[in-house]
């Protein structure tokens, strides 16, 4: 007894924490000053740092369906997403350049790197129309199409996220199937591809969850690590906030 106990500790550990358990952080605003809906350039970059320091390894939530196929040895998936297609998520400045300071042109800094382990993985929840500009496609409407052919093309995923941010369990089935067909058809125009995951605005789900069914990921405003038995249509998310750094990674302030 005295030898299997270290022995089922360390099983219980690895059950516990394995590579079954990914978590799916979540992003809102890329600016300054760090709040509760916005993360700091230089926080972010901390928080690509900190993963790829603790073997962390980047992929779509899509690629949750393949199950993370890919996956190099030593590593444990992570997904990135982005909710509400701010312009400080994705922004070209007056020369041409992706800003160096947006979510997207950190991303890429951190890829041209790492090229080898970091590669160019994220989901990006859209909004198309909403009353604040800087949400519409990445808030420069000139160039919207241009950045999801970019993000496309580099292997991103653009994800749905209703088409102005409607709470799904306020709308009649009419209103419903509206906001979500003209999301999916703007994305089919716009990258080829309609969108297979979905992001909840306010986590709210309809009280109808057939009317959601074409999609095949769901994912949620909060909740922790996913493990092993996780619901596609309850993928839990973590804010990447420095309270949730340390609540579940144990994360110590740098
Ligand atoms: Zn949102």
């Amino acid at each position: 007894m005295k030898k299997l106990l270290p022995l089922l500790i360390a099983l219980l550990l690895i059950s516990s924490r394995g590579e079954a358990n990914f978590p799916v952080l979540e992003y809102h605003l890329i600016g300054t000053p760090e709040g509760r809906w916005q993360r700091t350039p230089a926080n972010f970059r901390g928080d690509l740092e900190w993963l790829y320091q603790h073997n962390y390894y980047p992929f779509n939530l899509r690629d949750l369906l393949a199950g993370f196929n890919g996956l190099p040895k030593g590593k444990q998936p992570v997904v990135l997403t982005f909710d509400d297609s701010t312009i400080g998520q994705f922004r070209y400045l007056p020369d041409g350049r992706i800003d160096p300071d947006c979510a997207v042109g950190i991303l890429k800094a951190f890829h041209d790197k790492h090229r080898r382990d970091w590669p160019m993985r994220a989901t990006f929840f859209v909004l198309f129309e909403t009353n604040a500009p800087d949400h519409n496609l990445f808030g420069q409407p000139d160039l919207a199409a241009k950045k999801l052919r970019q993000l496309t093309e580099w292997g991103m995923e653009i994800g749905c996220h209703t088409y102005s941010h409607d709470r799904l369990d306020k709308l009649g089935p009419a209103a419903l199937r509206r906001t979500l067909e003209r999301s999916q058809k703007g994305l089919k125009k716009l990258t080829g591809n309609e969108a297979v995951s979905l992001s909840l605005p306010q986590g709210a789900y309809p009280k109808d969850l057939t009317s959601i069914s074409e999609f095949k990921l769901v994912a949620e405003v909060a909740g922790g690590f996913n493990d092993d038995k996780y619901d596609p249509l309850h993928v839990k998310r973590i804010q990447a906030i420095d309270s949730e750094w340390r609540r579940f990674f144990k994360r110590s302030a740098e």
